[in-house]
């Protein structure tokens, strides 16, 4: 009796040490990379906060990030078997023991690159994040240079027109085409609202958004630009810069959002509120959308100062009118696919309608949290109505001759 009672004790000593060990040490939870155009994500999740040092070294061009109190797991190693071989700026990754209380991270490049390193706080549904961005340097710069010449140009060709035109009075303009932004919500870290049965908001969007801009590139009046083109996220204010960037005449950002209550269904349409939300279900959609920043990851020097200034100097009273107007030609097109959770489009403070010179509207077009919606969204046929409804109100708001012009300009 007695024997069995100290074995007990020790077998119960152990386990504590065990867990007293795995409370206090930081442990990595998961690792994720999303490769994309704009730039590379990696994301290292982990039991707590972690403290890291880093390095860039060159010949060959690489990033050395030490991460301090972590013993290398499973987890760890296979961040180095995630990298692909498209991904358009990271060749490789390996991940070893430096010392024994620092784990060591090279990222092998494929360019030049700058890095920006930065840590969130948990949040639904994530623990402790380390976010490493590595953006292209090189090709970066050379774009720009690319632009730059190529806006030269385009204006000496202008200009050249201009003097001919004056000459030839008669002589018809070719008619500029409405450029209609659409923007994915969601995506990379972001997954957006998850269905009953695994369905990813961030995927269903993103595969509408692909059907609308085939659906506006077939018409001559109309050209699409996507935001996002895969899965990767952007910070909100990124978006309505991107928009800004290639001159949209239109902003329409495609969502599927969930709602406390499964019975709840219907396609919305939303525009920016200068002052207070419509309704409480407006203020709540608007809520839950300007909180994608804190899931998929923002660094605090990503901040927007130019739009924010452009904000406060011009009046957004004009454009909330015409993105009202856009608004109302779409839902009145949806109506026909779907039925409407609301009437009427309503206004709330969604951080991605701000620009304050693109008519911008955002479509919830089912809900997800839906079982019957989540079975609809992922079909093929579904989407296709939505998308088509989606273009045909824009194309009408188009028709109905509100004025188009684009006021922002790219150099600003
Ligand atoms: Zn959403």
């Amino acid at each position: 009796m007695q024997r069995f009672s100290l074995r007990f004790y020790f077998i119960f000593f152990f386990l504590s040490l065990i867990s007293f060990n795995s409370l206090l040490a930081n442990e990595i939870k998961a690792t994720r990379l999303w490769p994309a155009p704009d730039y590379t994500r990696i994301t290292i999740e982990s039991s707590s906060k972690i403290n890291n040092d880093q390095m860039m070294l060159q010949n060959p061009e690489r990033i050395v990030i030490d991460l301090k109190g972590i013993a290398v797991n499973q987890v760890l190693k296979n961040l180095s078997s995630k990298v692909k071989p498209n991904d358009p700026n990271i060749l490789d990754i390996r991940v070893g023991q430096f010392t024994p209380k620092v784990s060591r991270i090279v990222i092998d490049l494929k360019n030049s690159a700058r890095v920006k390193i930065f840590s969130l706080p948990p949040v639904e549904p994530y623990q402790d994040r380390l976010v490493i961005d590595v953006y292209p340097v090189e090709k970066d710069s050379l774009t720009n240079l690319l632009n730059k010449l190529e806006n030269k140009e385009v204006k000496k060709k202008e200009s050249i027109a201009k003097k001919k035109d004056s000459v030839v009075k008669d002589k018809p303009k070719k008619k500029k085409k409405v450029v209609v932004a659409i923007d994915a919500g969601h995506g990379g870290e972001d997954p957006g609202a998850i269905g009953k049965n695994g369905t990813k908001e961030k995927k269903i969007v993103l595969q509408i958004t692909k059907r609308l801009k085939k659906l506006i590139n077939s018409d001559p009046l109309m050209e699409a630009y996507l935001i996002r083109d895969s899965d990767y996220y952007i910070p909100l204010n990124k978006r309505v810069s991107k928009a800004r960037k290639v001159k949209a005449d239109i902003f329409i950002s495609i969502h599927a959002d969930a709602f406390r209550k499964r019975n709840v269904s219907g396609s919305s349409v939303f525009a920016l509120s200068e002052s207070g939300a419509t309704s409480a279900f407006a203020k709540f959609i608007a809520n839950k959308e300007n909180e994608a920043d804190l899931i998929g990851g923002v660094s605090i020097d990503d901040k927007d100062p130019l739009l924010a200034k452009t904000l406060l100097d011009l009046s957004q009273s004009a454009t909330i009118n015409d993105s009202l107007k856009l608004a109302n030609f779409v839902l009145k097109e949806i109506k026909k696919v779907n039925n409407l959770h609301k009437k009427w489009p309503e206004q709330a403070g969604f951080a991605v309608l701000k620009a304050p010179d693109i008519p911008s509207i955002l479509v919830e077009v089912a809900f997800l949290s839906n079982p019957k919606e989540e079975k609809q969204l992922k079909t093929a046929k579904f989407q296709k109505k939505l998308a088509k409804a989606i273009y045909l109100g824009t194309k009408k708001y188009i028709k109905s001759g509100v004025t188009i012009t684009s006021t922002n300009d790219p150099d600003n």
